[in-house]
């Protein structure tokens, strides 16, 4: 497979995994995964748990291989790589507590609930969090005593292949319990039409459908994290320079590349003009560059990622938007392109329909929070939104109104680790990083118990 840094457009290539090796693949892992099975949830903890101190300790080489995969700024990636080892750290710590046997007294008989394995889980990961991403599939389901099959993104495939390394390094590890596949759409294609027991996903909204039609054919289970098209909504009442700058910075990090960066933000009009004014003003002071430098942004992802950014300012632009700042790439080596805020923004633009994921942020003015709330929930997304105001209860009036998976006050984006994570309608089908979504990789057993 070719492989390109976006920061330089040099290339390599990486040999791909043949197609028709999956098929053994996938039998070794099964068979190591009789093995794991056997274990405690402890006893598999502890096997796992040295994960997170050789990814701390090679935390400036995976920092480097995922900007020089994708772009991240060496600070973000160890900022990824942080919540990586302390999201292993608890997971191990809480599996042993969330998969123990459950006593029930169902009336007139006893009974357990055992949270059993499923077999071999084809675990498919995306390049915008290349290492957490990977990880919140891949712990989960070994936990669980399952094997993975893991085929990490076409676009960090440096950073994919390494991190496998770690996990068939780990003491005590069953030979061939996680197996790598190498490749692009067509080999996460083939490992779902294997006999995987599961699929996880953490992708975009078609690759879901795709996957979720392919395994609708012998019930395969799935997980699904996909993607987003987020609501900031701002009310009259909130510190206006504060909220445009903090929504700002989140909208910028990984360059406006993550699930649920904030992609659309509705102000109440009476403050539209001066919130729009102080966020122009802070997209201005972003630093973009070289992401081996100190910078906050480093460039997109690739040129499929700067295509599609592209078009949706055109598409915006060609139906009466104005670019406020930013709104063309880069003239430099590598495929960087600037904060930009859009304004005159109307409903049938592509950016407020589908995710334009990159550094592109629309604002809009609303007459109050339930048009903000009528518009957060037009689209067929459902990840996250938030609201800035100082007044919590009507923060939680309008949170409960909200399509979505999680909502913040204040605040934007991913909750803390133990809060279920994923997305309403057509933005995933299940929970993660909880102990909800450790659940979802076991098969909910019922041991009846007869009487004595
Ligand atoms: P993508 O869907 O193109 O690819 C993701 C992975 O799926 C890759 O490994 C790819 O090879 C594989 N793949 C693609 N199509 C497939 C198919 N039909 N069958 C099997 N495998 C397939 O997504 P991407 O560009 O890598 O990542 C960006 C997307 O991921 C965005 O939509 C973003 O919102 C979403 N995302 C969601 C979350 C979340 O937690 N909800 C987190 C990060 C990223």
């Amino acid at each position: 497979m070719q492989i390109i840094n976006p920061a330089t457009e040099e290339m390599s290539e990486i040999p791909e995994t043949p197609l028709a090796a999956i098929p053994q693949q996938l039998d070794r892992a099964k068979e190591a995964q009789l093995l794991w099975r056997t274990l405690s949830v402890a006893e598999r903890a502890a096997v796992l748990l040295p994960l997170a101190g050789s990814i701390a300790a090679s935390k400036a080489e995976f920092a480097r291989l995922i900007a020089e995969d994708m772009g991240k700024p060496i600070a973000s990636g160890l900022g990824e790589l942080r919540r990586v080892t302390t999201g292993i750290e608890y997971l191990c710590q809480k599996a042993p507590e969330w998969l123990a046997h459950e006593i029930t007294d169902a009336g007139r008989e006893a009974g357990y609930i055992e949270y059993a394995p499923l077999g071999v889980i084809g675990v498919i990961t995306p390049w915008n969090g290349p290492v957490w991403l990977s990880v919140i599939g891949l712990i989960p389901s070994l936990l669980a005593g399952n094997a993975a099959i893991y085929k990490p993104s076409e676009n960090s495939l440096r950073t994919g292949i390494t991190l496998a390394q770690y996990f068939q390094c780990l003491r005590g590890l069953p030979e061939g319990l996680v197996q790598l596949v190498v490749g692009g759409k067509s080999h996460g294609r083939a490992v779902v039409e294997s006999g995987v027991a599961m699929v996880a996903l953490v992708g975009s909204t078609a690759a879901g459908k795709d996957i979720m039609r392919t395994c609708a054919a012998d019930l395969k289970r799935v997980s699904l994290e996909l993607g987003g098209l987020d609501s900031a909504i701002v009310l009259k009442d909130v510190d206006i320079q504060s909220a445009a700058q903090k929504i700002v910075r989140i909208h910028c990090t990984n360059s406006g590349q993550v699930c649920c960066s904030i992609k659309r933000v509705y102000v109440e009009c009476q403050v539209y003009s001066q919130f729009v004014q102080e966020a122009v003003a802070e997209a201005q002071k972003v630093r973009v560059g070289n992401p081996l430098d100190d910078v906050d942004m480093g460039p997109l992802a690739g040129a499929f990622q700067l295509q599609k950014v592209e078009t949706a300012v055109a598409d915006a632009v060609q139906k009466g938007a104005q670019v406020l700042t930013g709104g063309r790439r880069l003239e430099r080596k590598g495929f960087f392109y600037p904060p930009t805020i859009v304004t005159a923004i109307t409903n049938d633009m592509t950016l407020m329909n589908s995710e334009p994921f990159g550094p592109v942020l629309p604002i809009m003015p609303v007459d109050d929070w339930t048009e903000a709330v009528r518009l957060t929930n037009s689209t067929r997304y459902g990840l996250t939104s938030s609201i800035w105001t100082k007044d919590a209860n009507l923060a939680r009036t309008i949170a409960s109104h909200l399509d979505v998976g999680v909502v913040g006050f204040n605040a934007h984006g991913v909750p803390p680790l133990g809060a279920p994570w994923g997305g309403a309608k057509e933005s995933g089908i299940g929970r993660t990083r909880s102990k909800e979504g450790l659940r979802e990789f076991c098969n909910v057993k019922f041991v009846r118990i007869p009487a004595s």
